[in-house]
C-alpha cells in the first residue's frame, strides 16, 4: 500500500453525524497508474447508509432555519480551504482518478469554484408576490429547502461532481448523503474534510463509501425521510435509479451520459478548430461526460483537420499524471481501458481505419489516443459514448447532412460548431438539440452557467442560477390582504 502519497489530511472513514467512523469492512483503492493500492476506505453497507439518513434528518431543520449568511460564509470558508490546498486535491484526483497532473489542477479549481458560485447564491433566492388576475388573493411564493439530499457521483470528476451538488444543497438548506464512485471515494472524502473544517455543522455532510451502491441507494431511496436525489453517471444507472424515485415520487435531477458531435464547418479556421478540439476530446483523457465522440469535418477540411489534430496528437507525453510533463494519464482501470479498446474493435470491424498515435507505457492503466478514419455515421463509434481518447472523424459535403448526424443521437448534452465565423455558428448551434452548445471553443463548463443536457441525458441544471432550486421546493401562500 502507497499511503505515503496521500496529503496527511485524507479521511478514509465513513462521515457520519460529523465524525470519521473506520466502517466495518474495508475498500481497496487503486492507482490506475502504478495498478498499486493506495488506501483502504470504509465499505458500507445498508445500515451504514441508513445512518448516514438519520444524521442527515436530524441535521435538517436546525440547517434550514441558520440564517443564509451564515450558510453562505461556510460555503466561503469551503472555497478559501479547498483554494488554498487545490495541491493536495489535485494530487488525490491524480492518484485516484488517473488524469493528467492539469487536469487535476484544473478539475481541482473548477469544483472550489462552486463553493463560492454557491455561497453567492445562498442569500440571493428570491420569492413573488403578486395579486391574482381575479384580484380576491395575493399569491405570495417563497422557495424551502426540501429536505435530506442523496447525491450519487462518478468517478470522472471525483472533485468537481461532489462539489457541485455540495454547495447548492448546502446552500438551499438541505443536509446531504454523498455516495461517491466506488473507484474514486478518496477525493469526496477530503472534499467532506474541508466542509466540516470550513464549519459545515454535524450532520449536513454525510459521506458513504461503498462497494454496494445498489442496496445501500435503493435501502436510502426508499427511507421516507429523504426529500430529494441528484445523481450523475451514466444513462443506465439514471433509469433504473429514475425506476425507485418514481416509487416515492421523489424529485430528481440527472446528469447522464453524452454522445457529444463536434462540427468542423465549411469555411472553418483549421487551426482553431483543431485547438478546440483537442480540448474538447483529451481534456480527462476523453473521460468526460462532455468530451467531444464524433468529428463530423467538411470534405474540403478532413485532410487538414485530421493531419494537424494527429500532430498535436503526437507531440502530447502520455505517462503517470503525477509526473506533471506528462499531457494524458491513465484511464481510472484496467476494465475501462479495456472497454476501449473493445469499441475499437468493434471499430475495425464496421469499416473504421485505426490510427494509433504514439507510445504508452505497458504497466497500468494506459492507453495511446487513436484516430479512426473512414467512420461511417451509424456505426458503433457514432453511437456510443467512448469515454476515452479515441477521434472517429466522419466527413461530409452538406451542411443540413451534417446537423441532422449531429442531432441524430438518444443523447443532448453539449454540441460543438466551429464555422466560417460567430454568425454560422450561432446559426448552426441554435439547431442542435442539445443542453449547450459550444461555439468556437472546446470547453464550456462554468459554476456560473447552467449545465445539463436534453433527451436522455438527463433532467434539470446544475450551477448557474438554476443549480440551488434543485434543491428547493417552491411553496404557494394565498392571503386575502
Ligand atoms: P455509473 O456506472 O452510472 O456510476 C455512477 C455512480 O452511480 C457511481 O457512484 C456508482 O457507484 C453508482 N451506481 C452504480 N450502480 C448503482 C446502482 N444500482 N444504484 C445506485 N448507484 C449506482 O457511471 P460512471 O461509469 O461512474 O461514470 C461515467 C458516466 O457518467 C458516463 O456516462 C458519463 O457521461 C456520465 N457523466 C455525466 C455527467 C453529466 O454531468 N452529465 C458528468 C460526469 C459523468 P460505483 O462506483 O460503486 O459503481
Amino acid at each position: 500500500m502507497t499511503t505515503s502519497l496521500l496529503p496527511p489530511s485524507t479521511p478514509t472513514g465513513l462521515l457520519i453525524g460529523g465524525e470519521w467512523s473506520p466502517g466495518r469492512a474495508r475498500l481497496p483503492v487503486v492507482d490506475p497508474a502504478t495498478l498499486e493500492t493506495l488506501a483502504e476506505v470504509a465499505d458500507a453497507d445498508v445500515g451504514d447508509g441508513l445512518d448516514a439518513v438519520s444524521s442527515a434528518r436530524d441535521a435538517f431543520e436546525p440547517w434550514a432555519a441558520t440564517r443564509p449568511r451564515a450558510r453562505a460564509e461556510i460555503l466561503r470558508n469551503a472555497f478559501e480551504i479547498m483554494t488554498a490546498e487545490i495541491e493536495d486535491c489535485a494530487r488525490l484526483i491524480v492518484l485516484e482518478n488517473g488524469k493528467a497532473w492539469n487536469d487535476a489542477i484544473g478539475e481541482a479549481t473548477y469544483a472550489a469554484e462552486f463553493f463560492r458560485w454557491f455561497s453567492e447564491e445562498a442569500v440571493r433566492v428570491a420569492g413573488g408576490f403578486r395579486e391574482s388576475p381575479g384580484g380576491d388573493k395575493t399569491i405570495i411564493t417563497d422557495h424551502v429547502a426540501a429536505g435530506v439530499a442523496y447525491l450519487i457521483t462518478p468517478w470522472n470528476f471525483p472533485a468537481a461532481m461532489a462539489t457541485r451538488k455540495l454547495a447548492p444543497a448546502l446552500a438551499a438548506g438541505c443536509t446531504t448523503v454523498l455516495k461517491p464512485a466506488e473507484q474514486t471515494p478518496l477525493t469526496a472524502l477530503w472534499v467532506g474534510e474541508v466542509l466540516r473544517r470550513a464549519g459545515a455543522p454535524a450532520g449536513t455532510v454525510n459521506i458513504v463509501t461503498t462497494s454496494q451502491p445498489g442496496p445501500v441507494s435503493e435501502a436510502i431511496l426508499a427511507d421516507r425521510r429523504v426529500a430529494t436525489l441528484s445523481f450523475t453517471g451514466s444513462t443506465p444507472i439514471g433509469k433504473l435509479l429514475l425506476a425507485q424515485t418514481a416509487q416515492r415520487v421523489l424529485t430528481s435531477s440527472m446528469e447522464l451520459g453524452g454522445n457529444a458531435p463536434f462540427l468542423v464547418l465549411e469555411g472553418a479556421d483549421v487551426d482553431e478548430a483543431v485547438a478546440g478540439a483537442m480540448v474538447a476530446k483529451m481534456r480527462n483523457g476523453g473521460a468526460a461526460c462532455t468530451a467531444a465522440n464524433r468529428f463530423y469535418v467538411h470534405e474540403s477540411l478532413a485532410e487538414a483537420f485530421t493531419g494537424r489534430f494527429r500532430a498535436e496528437l503526437a507531440a502530447m507525453a502520455v505517462g503517470p499524471g503525477i509526473d506533471r510533463a506528462n499531457d494524458l494519464g491513465a484511464m481510472v482501470s484496467l476494465d475501462e481501458r479495456d472497454k476501449i479498446v473493445g469499441l475499437l474493435e468493434q471499430a475495425e470491424q464496421d469499416g473504421g481505419r485505426l490510427d494509433p498515435v504514439g507510445e504508452v507505457p505497458e504497466h497500468g492503466a494506459f492507453i495511446a489516443p487513436h484516430m479512426v478514419h473512414d467512420v461511417a455515421h451509424g456505426s458503433t463509434l457514432t453511437r456510443q459514448e467512448v469515454f476515452g481518447p479515441v477521434i472517429p472523424v466522419v466527413t461530409f459535403d452538406d451542411q443540413d447532412t451534417a446537423i441532422e448526424m449531429a442531432n441524430d443521437t438518444e443523447y443532448g448534452l453539449i454540441s460543438y460548431v466551429y464555422g466560417r465565423d460567430k454568425g454560422v455558428g450561432i446559426q448552426v448551434g441554435r439547431r442542435l438539440r442539445a443542453g449547450m452548445v459550444a461555439i468556437d471553443r472546446g470547453v464550456l463548463s462554468d459554476a456560473a452557467a447552467p449545465f445539463g443536457g436534453m433527451k436522455e441525458s438527463g433532467l434539470g441544471r446544475e450551477g448557474g442560477f438554476h443549480g440551488i432550486h434543485e434543491f428547493l421546493e417552491t411553496r404557494y401562500l394565498g392571503v386575502t390582504w
